[in-house]
Formats: structure tokens, sequence, C-alpha cells
């Protein structure tokens, strides 16, 4: 087991409706040296690949961003939740349902911050079906830019957004993939 999912099973709880609750150290009191060991994994696990900048959605991906554009010494951008819609075309936008809040927001990125031509790698803290990556992977594509990797915290991968994502042949490096996870008994099984 490496380190996340060492903590996993150590400080994760599991709820009911799907839920693994992390909050204890990834997103809300937050283990700095654990997103350290995260940032460095994923900057080994993309060490082939060139990547000009990190985006992520607020908020629980951006302090886990931003020590990733540490070690990949690139600018990091978030996608905002709005309410309103920008028309004045300054803006990319996609729609995202959530996962835990079961509403749709629409998030939003400055076209100013994400540049033709950018090797964009996405960065976020849950994949559970995958709507937060795909509504950032769409606003990546109207900037005319390259999604070159997508690098996750804990993938759920009794859901369906790892298969999705995988299947559109995107490089997926999720660092825990939880297969198996019981409310009742807190039992947690994570893929080989
Ligand atoms: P998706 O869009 O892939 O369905 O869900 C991803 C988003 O939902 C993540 O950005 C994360 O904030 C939230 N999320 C999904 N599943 C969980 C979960 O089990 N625990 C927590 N804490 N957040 C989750």
């Amino acid at each position: 087991m490496n380190e996340l999912q060492e903590r996993i099973i150590k400080d994760g709880v599991v709820k009911e409706g799907n839920i693994l609750k992390v909050d204890s150290f990834l997103n809300h009191q937050i283990d700095v040296d654990l997103y350290h060991w995260m940032a460095c994994e994923w900057k080994k696990r993309f060490a082939d690949v060139e990547v000009t900048r990190i985006v992520t959605i607020e908020a629980s991906g951006i302090g886990i961003a931003c020590i990733a554009g540490e070690q990949f010494h690139v600018p990091v951008v978030f996608a905002k939740k709005s309410h309103s819609v920008n028309l004045d075309g300054d803006m990319y936008t996609a729609e995202v349902e959530s996962f835990t809040h079961k509403n749709i927001n629409h998030v939003i990125v400055s076209k100013k911050f994400i540049e033709p031509g950018d090797k964009v790698l996405i960065i976020d803290d849950f994949l559970a079906n995958g709507c937060a990556l795909q509504g950032l992977i769409s606003i990546v594509n109207q900037a005319g830019a390259e999604v070159v990797g997508i690098g996750i915290a804990v993938e759920k991968g009794f859901q369906t957004g790892g298969q999705i994502i995988r299947n559109l042949g995107y490089r997926l490096e999720s660092l825990a993939i939880v297969d198996a996870m019981d409310a009742k008994s807190g039992a947690i099984t994570f893929r080989e």
C-alpha cells in the first residue's frame, strides 16, 4: 500500500451514499506532507510528459494542484464555480453536476489563463462519475489546448468515471483506486 492508501485506511470514513470522507487529511484539514508525497508521485508518473499548465476545480482541488505546481514548475489555474454565466465571451464555461451536492454548477476559466497549445495536466481530489473531469476537459479543449494527463488522488473504481475517462484515451493516474467500500463495516478495498 502507498502512503495515501495507508492514510485512507487509518483516517478515512465510509459514509452511506458511496461517500468516502477524508476531511481530516485531504480536503478540510490538510496534511501538507501527504500533498507533497502525492505531488512527487505524479511528477514521477508523468516524468515523460511535457506539462505547461495545471488545471483544477475549486475548492478542494486547489491545494493539491498548488503543491503539484511546485513540482512541475508551471502555473496552476482553477475553474471557478459560478451561478451566473458570463456572456461577454472572455470566459470558457462548462456545466458540471456535483456528485456531493447534487446540483449543477457552471464552471468558468478566464480565456487569459489557458492558451492554445498549452499542455495541461488536470488534477483533482476525487473521481466518481467523472462529471467534474469532463467539464475541465471541455474547457481545455475550448481553449485549443491539450490534456496530456490527469492526476487524481482518490478514484472510486466502482463508479463509472474512471472507465469513461480511460476509454476516451486519457492518461489517468489515480493514487488510490477504491474498488469497494462498505459503510456498515467501514471496510475499504483498493485495486492492486
Ligand atoms: P464526479 O464529478 O467525478 O462525479 O465527482 C468528483 C467530485 O465530487 C470531486 O471533485 C469531489 O469534490 C466530489 N466527490 C465525489 N465523490 C466523493 C467522495 O466520496 N468523497 C468526497 N469527499 N468527495 C467526493
